[in-house]
Parts: structure tokens; C-alpha cells; sequence
């Protein structure tokens, strides 16, 4: 079988072509070929810093709408959760891992912030967290052998953890304290 021979010259080897496309900002060139407006679309995307959101204001790229539409979006995402009383309870800011665990604090940080009615703050009741029980067999399930149980093989160590799990039951000590499902507000002075 012979070989093909191009010569270096010859009309065959390479052929000049105008390409059309679009080249972004940074460079990429995005050719026509396959869909003129999904080259002018990648091209623009790769190029742009900003886009135009839903209600005409402008906002970077990397998010999906603005700003204050993100706020807006926020607001109505709180205002759904369910309302209740405020009872002492630690709170934190919605969204935002800033905890009070007090009224004073929370006086405190409205000054800092210069918020001067406290009812426009958006807290969260927070909810304790308390300790799991731990259950044996699960925990050591790796390390049992099968269709057996912990207090099979270990019958101190299983009745110790019994002895854990009734503190945990009874004593319902607090670990922490996380946000919970309740929105409420606070007035100064209350
Ligand atoms: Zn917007």
C-alpha cells in the first residue's frame, strides 16, 4: 500500500479559511459552526463581569438576581416562618450565626449597629441541642460479630452505656444551641 504524498505547497495540505465566531474578553474564541448564538452567549457570559436582573437593576455574574432582590427574597422567606412570643430563650439573627444570649447583648449589638427599634431585627428562636443516646450495637456495629449483640460480648460495657443513656434521658443537659422554626420579635425594654 502506498503512502498519500502531500507536498508542502500543494493546495491539499492546508487551505486558508476565514473563521466567524465571537471571542470573549478573556480571550476564548467561541466559532459560529455549530450555533452562532450559543457562541455569542458562552463568548458574553466569559467576558461579562455583570448581568441585568429580573427587575433591571445590574449585579455580578456569579449570583443569580440582585442585591435587593435577594433581600426582598430573604424578607419574605423569614416573614413565612411561624410567629411566636418571645420567652427568654437564646436568639440569633436570621441567616446569621450572631447569638444572644440575652436581652443586654442584644441591646448591645443594635447599638453597635445603630439599630435603634429592636422589633425591626429579624431573630430566631433558638432550640437546645442536647446529647444522643448512644446505642451499642449501632456504635460497635463494625466491630461486632454478626447476630451478635454488645451485651453478649461486653456486658460491663453495655450496661455502662446504659447507665449513660439514663443521664442523657434524665438530665437533658444542654450542649448548644441552635436556630430553630420560630420567628420573633423583641421590644426595648421588654
Ligand atoms: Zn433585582
Amino acid at each position: 500500500m502506498t503512502e498519500t504524498k502531500i507536498m508542502y505547497d500543494s493546495d491539499e495540505a492546508a487551505q486558508r479559511v476565514t473563521l466567524s465566531g465571537w471571542i470573549s474578553r478573556d480571550g476564548i474564541f467561541w466559532p459560529d459552526k455549530t450555533d452562532p448564538k450559543f457562541a455569542e452567549h458562552h463568548a458574553r457570559w466569559g467576558g461579562c463581569t455583570h448581568l441585568i436582573c429580573e427587575c433591571g437593576n445590574e449585579h455580578r455574574k456569579n449570583y443569580t438576581i440582585c442585591d435587593s432582590c435577594r433581600a426582598k427574597k430573604d424578607d419574605e422567606r423569614y416573614q413565612a416562618m411561624p410567629f411566636k412570643e418571645w420567652e427568654g430563650e437564646p436568639l440569633c439573627l436570621y441567616r446569621d450565626d450572631t447569638y444572644f444570649f440575652s436581652e443586654d447583648a442584644l441591646q448591645d449589638w443594635a447599638e453597635e449597629h445603630d439599630i435603634e427599634d429592636l422589633s425591626t431585627i429579624q431573630l430566631v428562636i433558638c432550640e437546645p441541642q442536647h446529647a444522643w443516646e448512644i446505642e451499642g450495637d449501632d456504635h460497635y456495629a463494625d466491630i461486632l460479630p454478626e447476630d451478635t449483640e454488645l451485651s453478649d460480648v461486653a456486658p460491663l460495657l453495655a450496661a455502662a452505656l446504659e447507665d449513660v443513656n439514663e443521664v442523657i434521658r434524665e438530665h437533658k443537659e444542654i450542649l448548644c444551641w441552635m436556630p430553630g422554626k420560630f420567628r420573633t420579635t423583641i421590644k426595648a425594654g421588654e
